[in-house]
């Protein structure tokens, strides 16, 4: 087997990894990179997708598959299926006039993504992928277990341990067994000042802010529905206030209720309320809280002077406000008071570490980290090769 990381070393975000056997070769993830990232490498997309039989998406963050419409078209993508239907949302969203970043062309490819289920193991020529199901901060997110040639490989795409899927990592992972090759992430271990607390110490800490204040304002990305649940179980957990988003956002949510209300209710969003103006005394009244994000729907209620007295909690990570790395309609939306509360979507040192010692790799490959000799810190007793991007490594 062949392994090539055409970007993703040094950097966080931006990937790009292809995987030859004898007989196939497939790429994961087709990211761009990150706003306002350092990053000289350039991937042609189109060219290294270039007699590829497949790409496959670990998840709907855009450094993982911003770059899908380079791909060429002959080249199946492949996606989980939630994860498919909620970039789907997503992306309509960004053709709205007003936005206009993406176009109807866009969107048709999108529909020919192909789909997966996670465990269930897909045959590309004489390569066996498996897709396995994790925690990140995008639903429906995943690891790839890739078997060819008598070798093993697990790529980690973005993964944590400390969020309500993360506990169960340990046990499907065990399942997996060793593997020859670890391809992993290392967000956090450049991101040392983050405080990182666990998706359920922020839903106990968000239960007494959502009971001490009226009115409550939360700002958190769209599609990272495992931190909305957080916010909602809390509101259920303080009282009786509405919980509000508008139409974008409630389409999402009722899509995830569908399609896991089978399984479970975490995910029951049904009576989270889209707001259509009927019951403003209501949210006057009883309080409320609501997803907010940087446009001027969301701006008419943080400046309303009815809810003048309100708190703004701010969760998601800190660089789209602060440095280099900040946003401009984030800083200019966000009021100068806010109450930071997130939970990070990348496994702690801890956790890299766990992942590692379960699967018990010859050799790893940290990728989407700042610099992978921050990998060496761990001290964990397998070989850590820093592969240099578009650099072919043969196994
Ligand atoms: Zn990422
Ligand atoms: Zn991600």
């Amino acid at each position: 087997m062949q392994i090539k990381i055409h970007r993703g070393i040094n950097q966080i975000g931006g990937c790009v990894t292809e995987i030859r056997s004898k007989k196939a070769k497939i790429l994961i993830d087709v990211g761009t990179n990150l706003p306002n990232c350092d990053s000289k490498v350039k991937v042609n997309v189109a060219k290294v997708s270039k007699k590829c039989d497949a790409v496959f998406i670990s998840h709907y963050h855009l450094d993982h598959i911003g770059e899908y419409m380079q791909v060429k078209k002959e080249v199946p993508i492949y996606i989980g299926e939630q994860a498919k239907e909620i970039f789907t949302i997503y992306q309509k969203r960004m053709k709205e006039p007003s936005i206009a970043e993406v176009t109807q062309e866009h969107i048709d490819r999108i529909k020919t993504f192909k789909t997966f289920r996670p465990e269930e193991t897909i045959e590309i020529g004489d390569m066996r992928l498996t897709p396995i199901r994790i925690d990140h901060s995008a639903f429906d997110s995943y690891m790839f277990l890739i078997e060819a040639d008598g070798k093993r490989v697990l790529h980690t795409g973005d993964f944590r341990m400390h969020g309500p899927l993360g506990r169960l990592i340990p046990k499907i992972l065990e399942d997996v067994g060793n593997v020859d090759i670890l391809i992993c992430e290392h967000t956090t271990l450049s991101r040392v000042d983050e405080i990182l607390m666990s998706e359920f110490e922020l839903q106990k800490e968000a239960i007494d802010l959502i009971k001490n204040n009226k009115y409550v304002f939360i700002m958190c990305a769209s599609t990272n529905i495992d931190r909305i649940a957080s916010f909602y179980h809390a509101n259920r957990k303080a009282g009786t206030k509405l919980f509000i988003c508008d139409d974008y956002q409630k389409e999402i949510l009722d899509y995830v209720t569908k399609t896991t209300l089978k399984h479970t209710d975490y995910y029951n969003f049904s009576d989270v309320k889209s707001f259509d103006g009927k019951f403003y005394e209501d949210m006057i009244n009883r309080g409320f809280c609501m997803l907010v994000r940087s446009n001027y729907f969301s701006k008419k209620f943080v400046n309303s002077p009815n809810f003048k007295d309100n708190l703004f909690i701010y969760s998601q990570w800190l660089g789209y406000l602060q440095g280099k790395t900040a946003d401009e309609n984030i800083v200019k939306f966000v009021p100068k008071e806010y109450y930071y509360l997130h939970s990070s979507g990348h496994a702690t040192a801890k956790g890299i570490t766990e992942v590692c010692n379960i699967v018990k790799p010859k050799v790893i490959i940290p990728i989407h980290g700042e610099n992978s000799h921050d990998f060496d810190k761990l001290n964990l007793p397998y070989k850590v090769k820093h592969l240099k991007n578009k650099k072919a490594y043969d196994i």
